[in-house]
């Protein structure tokens, strides 16, 4: 439950294999579920994927404190909660490589500074676009809007499902799992975590206007 920065936090550690390595690795994996990587129809599959792993793992060469770089302080005092609900991600399993698909409710009490929202949901797919557990993620965007934006305080809440426990293992559709982390007065104050989750709760834009 520390504020400090994992050892993911850090970009790419590892030096990158070639494409060609790559997509080998792809044959092999066609090989190992039964099928001919020479097929016609296989031909062109392990270059589609390294490219789709390319879009996919895109967060690894994001830094996502420097998105959050730019910040306005010029709002007239606004001191009330801020809060970007229902951003979508897809992240990957780090024991599967399956998908987590899910939403992601930030908000932050701003003290003085606040910061683009759509900077909020680059921060998310940063940290979602690579492999990862719901917990880590859930606190990589905590904890880094945190630091960065020095708000009264941050929370984050992720709701997701995840493909290794829906189409693999236990088989369990429509599971989905919930994380999240609260800091500062998120954390300390339940009437401020109360106003959070009524706003939360609220009917979306969708919903009043149908
Ligand atoms: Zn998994």
């Amino acid at each position: 439950m520390s504020n400090s920065s994992g050892p993911m936090d850090s970009l790419a550690p590892v030096s990158r294999p070639s494409r060609e390595e790559a997509e080998e690795a792809v044959r092999v994996l066609l090989r190992w579920g039964g099928e001919d990587p020479a097929r016609e129809g296989l031909l062109d599959t392990p270059s589609r994927v390294t490219r789709a792993y390319e879009e996919f793992f895109e967060g690894y060469s994001v830094n996502p404190e420097e998105l959050l770089a730019r910040t306005f302080s010029e709002v007239e005092d606004y001191d009330e909660i801020v809060l970007l609900r229902d951003i979508r991600f897809e992240s990957h399993c780090e024991h599967h490589m399956a998908p987590i698909i899910g939403r992601a409710h930030v908000a932050y009490l701003p003290r003085r500074r606040v910061v683009g929202i759509s900077k909020l949901a680059r921060v998310v797919d940063a940290y979602a676009r690579r492999f990862q557990i719901q917990e880590r993620l859930t606190a990589q965007i905590a904890n880094t809007i945190d630091s960065i934006l020095e708000p009264y305080g941050t929370a984050v809440i992720l709701e997701a499902g995840h493909q290794c426990m829906t189409t693999r293992g236990v088989h369990r559709p429509g599971v989905s799992m919930v994380t999240s982390r609260m800091l500062g007065v998120f954390r300390e104050n339940s009437d401020t975590r109360r106003e959070l989750m009524a706003m939360l709760n609220r009917p979306t834009i969708g919903e009043l206007s149908a």
